[in-house]
């Protein structure tokens, strides 16, 4: 992964990453950046190091690293005297120090950041960081081919449109048993209420939660839609740290929203893409959406409060606990939300500890999941959250990230949870 990509590493390339921080140094980065007073009391916040507790995972480290060639490029001392303040240049061994800190070893779940004794912002650091990377061509290659296979074909799997048009056709012909022949998932009609964006493993492994959703808009008698060519919720540009690739991914779905005239942007059950679409994307395109975003939690969470849906809650002798993605409740504030919705369809909920916006990530956070170079250190790092849920006696794990999803069932099968790992648009669906 380095080797082949040392070659980029020329003077053009290193001046890039420095004018990430000479031009973007707001009073935000120099705080992150000055403030760590190497109290160490993030370790045991971050599930990299409570899996391997070497320093090097410590999120001190991190921030270590960025703030080290800031240090070099931006401040007198460093310029001149860097061995007096630990300033590192942006040379080969840096490089391959950062790859591994802040692409290898961080899901920017941000959970050191709530326990960090000053406030240090850490996974804004490592974005930084990340960003600086990009800027010199260090994206992880399989992150890139992710970015890629988005950029050319309009989803991060490369997925045909027959292979996604052949998906839904069965998932409406196998769901019209259930529902009626009136059921329907539409793609591509005009002036709906609602236009729904997936991810696009749902297609490829999970096609019953793209028929869940259906059947809760059906039963809702919502207006709504998917799209053939931008139905991609996921961003990797916003892993990869490259802000103007991530804008130009979120930019295709805006304009195909628009396109079809929809009134609302309903994010399917993904973290980052929520995140993305709904947060990151219009601070870098400095432009506000016209039209509504909501995620399917707080969709669902309207149509139960507004009786527009009515579920009998399930009430059997398995248990159910929750799983909260870390853009969904710690980043996102639905943590409230999405206990409303749980405890409306599941009667016996037992909570992890910690849990909610001090809940662990599952691991698979970050772009990790897609960077197959990790594979063992982020099943290493799920073992705090394999724990948790063991600690639970659970039967059934619900989530609402398709990431996450994806990761459990790895964790699952790694460290034999007995588990069955659910969406919560499944369900939904389930107890209509
Ligand atoms: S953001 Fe999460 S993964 Fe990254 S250093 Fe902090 S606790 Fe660890
Ligand atoms: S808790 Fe904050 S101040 Fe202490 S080492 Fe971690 S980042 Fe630095």
């Amino acid at each position: 992964m380095y080797l082949c990509n040392l070659f980029v590493l020329n003077m053009k390339n290193i001046k890039s990453a420095i004018d990430i921080f000479l031009q973007n140094t707001d009073n935000k980065l120099l705080t992150a950046l000055n403030s760590c007073v190497h109290c160490n009391l993030c370790c045991t916040s971050c599930h990299f190091y409570k899996a391997s507790p070497k320093l090097n995972y410590s999120p001190s480290k991190k921030v270590d690293v960025v703030a080290s060639v800031y240090r070099k490029y931006g401040t007198f001392t460093g310029k001149f005297f860097p061995q007096l303040v630990h300033a590192k240049a942006l040379d080969e061994k840096t490089i391959r120090e950062m790859t591994d800190l802040l692409f290898g070893s961080c899901t920017l779940c941000g959970r050191c950041a709530t326990h960090c004794s000053v406030g240090v912002d850490i996974p804004f650091v490592v974005k930084t960081g990340r960003r600086m990377l990009a800027a010199m061509g260090y994206v992880p290659d399989s992150l890139k081919q992710s970015i890629q296979n988005t950029l050319t074909t309009g989803n991060n799997m490369a997925l045909t449109e027959e292979d996604f048009v052949d998906t839904v056709e069965w998932m409406q012909e196998e769901s019209q048993d259930e529902m009626g022949t009136d059921f329907t998932i539409p793609i591509d009609k005009l002036d709906c209420d609602y236009f729904y964006t997936l991810n696009p493993r749902e297609v490829k492994f999970y096609p019953l939660s793209i028929a869940a959703v259906a059947k809760i808009f059906y039963a809702a008698h919502a207006k709504w839609t998917l799209s053939t060519q931008k139905y991609d919720i996921t961003n990797y540009g916003y892993f990869s740290g490259d802000n103007k690739i991530t804008g130009e991914i979120a930019a295709k779905i805006y304009d195909e929203v628009t396109h079809l005239k929809a009134k609302t942007l309903v994010l399917g059950e993904c973290g980052h893409g929520s995140r993305t679409l709904r947060w990151e994307a219009p601070n870098i395109l400095k432009q506000k959406p016209d039209f509504e975003i909501l995620t399917m939690l707080e969709l669902i969470a309207h149509l139960l409060k507004s009786g527009k849906i009515k579920v009998n809650p399930i009430d059997n002798n398995k248990v159910y606990t929750i799983h909260d993605p870390c853009n969904i409740s710690r980043n996102g504030g639905l943590f409230d939300i999405f206990r409303f919705v749980v405890k409306s369809i599941v009667k016996n909920v037992v909570e992890m500890t910690p849990t909610g916006i001090d809940n662990f990530c599952c691991g698979g956070g970050g772009g990790l999941l897609a960077m197959g170079e990790y594979n063992d250190r982020r099943i290493l790092a799920g073992k705090m959250k394999a724990d948790q849920i063991r600690a639970t006696g659970a039967n059934v794990v619900i989530t609402t990230c398709h990431n996450c999803i994806d990761q459990l069932v790895q964790l699952n099968h790694t460290y034999d949870l007995h588990i069955e790992v659910k969406s919560v648009a499944e369900i939904v669906a389930d107890v209509l």
